[in-house]
């Protein structure tokens, strides 16, 4: 198959905008995706330190080295924030693909741990429960990565999440009826104590970003959590993968359709006025944040 710009073979086929792609033309095209998501939410400014979270699987890795080619002209800091759960047999490899991309880059890596931070691995707080793990995770890294973008004097904060997240999370949230989630996933100003989230990849398809990382030579055996199956998020995953390939274009609409919700709802939705946790301080809806209470229950059950 010949590529749709130019003579070269094409090495992927994208079939909602019904295009052939060699590997430049690919390259060029998810750069300038990228790129664009970035100036449409002017999600980065100059002399800004971005802090970006970086697992060392394939989003954030195609992530750290997008924004490091895109960036290079520009007077933005990048740095790295590795959070490490403590998941056995899981982590140790990624950490070290953490490590591998940001010394590749020459941009400065910062590894916390959740039984630094919180005294027990995300294994021993789960070890037992019902509840699903992500929950608990989630919670945890969400907290780690704000307080440590802080703690670096980082004006946003840079995520992997991709279309196909993007169009989960929109998805879920509609399944659970969660109005007030829904609304809150897309903050329209900044609330003071959390540093800005920006998702530069959230245009681009997952099975784009494997394809980024390979051609690029930064691919990196991305082995799944051990947790991940355990969650609906995984029967969304399979549903939403299951219509993109029968409708293409699905998870674009689905966000799409939610952008145009949110943008009308806007002046009839009051944002919520974050408080600070009287715990840690951190930025949190009731007197203690998630975290702390989670924190709590687990100091009671040890
Ligand atoms: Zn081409
Ligand atoms: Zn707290």
């Amino acid at each position: 198959m010949k590529c749709s710009f130019c003579d070269g073979r094409a090495i992927i086929t994208q079939r909602h905008p019904g295009l052939h792609l060699c590997k430049e033309h690919f390259v060029e095209g998810f750069e300038r995706r990228v790129e664009e998501t970035l100036a449409c939410g002017s999600m980065v400014k100059e002399k800004e330190k971005i802090a970006v979270a970086v697992s060392g699987g394939k989003d954030s890795t195609a992530l750290l080295f997008s924004l490091h080619r895109i960036l290079a002209n520009r007077e933005v800091e990048l740095v790295a924030i590795t959070v490490d759960e403590g998941i056995a047999g899981y982590r140790d490899d990624t950490i070290k693909a953490a490590r591998a991309i940001a010394g590749q880059l020459g941009i400065e890596l910062h590894i916390f741990s959740f039984r630094e931070e919180y005294g027990y691995d995300l294994d021993e707080m789960v070890h037992g429960k019902k509840v699903a793990p992500c929950t608990f995770c989630g919670v945890f890294r969400k907290h780690c990565l704000n307080k440590t973008a802080k703690r670096l004097g980082a004006d946003k904060l840079a995520t992997g999440h991709n279309l196909d997240d993007e169009a989960q999370s929109v998805m879920m949230n509609y399944l659970k009826g969660d109005f007030e989630r829904l609304m809150r996933f897309r903050p329209r100003r900044a609330q003071p104590g959390l540093v800005p989230r920006i998702k530069p990849l959230r245009a681009v398809p997952e099975k784009e970003i494997a394809l980024y990382c390979m051609v690029n030579g930064v691919f990196s055996e991305s082995r799944e959590c051990p947790y991940a199956n355990l969650s609906l998020r995984a029967d969304v995953r399979d549903m939403m993968n299951r219509l993109e390939s029968l409708f293409p274009g699905t998870k674009q609409s689905t966000v799409r359709g939610f952008e145009k919700m949110t943008a009308r709802a806007q002046g009839s939705y009051a944002q919520m006025q974050l408080a600070s946790c009287r715990q840690c301080a951190e930025p949190c809806v009731k007197q203690l944040c998630k975290a702390c209470e989670l924190l709590e229950q687990l100091k009671q059950e040890k």
